[in-house]
């Protein structure tokens, strides 16, 4: 049962605070609509019709992998990704479509194991969620801003990697004390449980005030409702946030650490880690890596860097 607070003043500014968590909330989804301030024009998105199509590979075999020969039986491919991370993964409410530069990873993969993109059924699976849905079967692979490193290896497998991005700070656009993590002490700096950037602040950073959520969405709307001071993650997913509200939103400072993105496997499946090795170092040859980036991450207007060499490490 809910209990009514006693005292008539503490149940008004809970309602108040409620209403301009409301109205903020409100403004941010119309600006991120595209219809923010006269003069604002709406921040283009990845349009289906600019994306490369890719090949199918009809003639693919991976029977000593035991993900594909599964994928082969139920007659599609299960990929995990985000659905809240503008030009990275980013899910359409009204046509439940995904587009981002780690949407058309998955889709160029898929092409190369043999399935066609389209069939690909993307589930949402949360950063701290990610392995266990790797270990217990409920994706066959996963492309979502996914940070190689030596402890998730021990748990996951990673292909790649296919992207170097680096930590950053997202801020207010009226904010002028933080520019970099070394103004963090004392301020309230969200991230996401379960993320390396949260780790690297709990870790390196241990005088700000760090609040976890599940999504960096609900991280931005807590930072424009005036509940944080900042946000930190990889700066692709800032900058893609900063774009939907250019007048709300500013990314700050220089990038201050590595992340290598990999695409996660399960980690005993070596023969699909290896198929998705070969099917990146094919994409980045002949272009179509290039062409996804132009059509996804690109229009965040940071060009193309060179892809990161692969790094195939041995079966374990
Ligand atoms: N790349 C970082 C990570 O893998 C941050 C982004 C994310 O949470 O997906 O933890």
């Amino acid at each position: 049962m809910t209990t009514i607070p006693a005292r008539p003043r503490v149940l008004l500014r809970l309602v108040l605070r409620l209403l301009l968590r409301l109205l903020l909330g409100a403004a941010l989804l119309l600006a991120v609509a595209g219809c923010g301030k006269e003069g604002s024009p709406p921040v283009k998105g990845p349009q289906p019709e600019d994306l490369p199509v890719y090949q199918v590979d009809t003639a693919f075999q991976l029977p000593a992998s035991p993900t594909w020969e599964r994928a082969e039986r139920r007659g599609h491919l299960v990929v995990g990704v985000k659905e809240d991370q503008p030009y990275m993964g980013e899910k359409d409410p009204s046509s439940g479509r995904y587009s981002g530069f780690d949407i058309e990873i998955a889709k160029m993969m898929s092409a190369a194991l043999g399935f066609d993109p389209k069939t690909i059924e993307f589930k949402t699976i949360a950063s701290a969620n990610r392995e266990t849905a790797l270990q217990n079967g409920q994706i066959d692979y996963y492309v979502g801003t996914y940070t190689i490193n030596d402890n998730r290896k021990r748990q996951v497998g990673f292909a790649g990697p296919y992207f170097i991005a680096g930590q950053s700070l997202l801020v207010r656009k009226d904010e002028k004390d933080i520019n970099g993590p070394e103004d963090l002490k004392g301020k309230k700096v969200c991230s996401a449980t379960g993320s390396t950037p949260y780790q690297r602040l709990e870790k390196e950073y241990p005088e700000a005030d760090l609040v976890a959520y599940d999504t960096y969405s609900v991280c931005v709307d807590n930072l424009l409702t005036y509940q944080v001071d900042a946000v930190s993650t990889d700066n692709t997913i800032l900058m893609g946030y900063a774009a939907k509200v250019p007048e709300e939103l500013k990314v700050v400072g220089t990038p201050f650490s590595k992340e290598p993105y990999g695409i996660g496997v399960p980690r005993s499946d070596n023969a699909l880690r290896f198929a998705l090795d070969d099917a990146l170092a094919a994409i980045e040859k002949n272009g179509d890596w290039k062409r996804a980036y132009d059509a996804t991450l690109g229009l965040s207007g940071v060009p193309a860097p060179p892809p990161p060499p692969i790094d195939r490490y041995p079966a374990s």
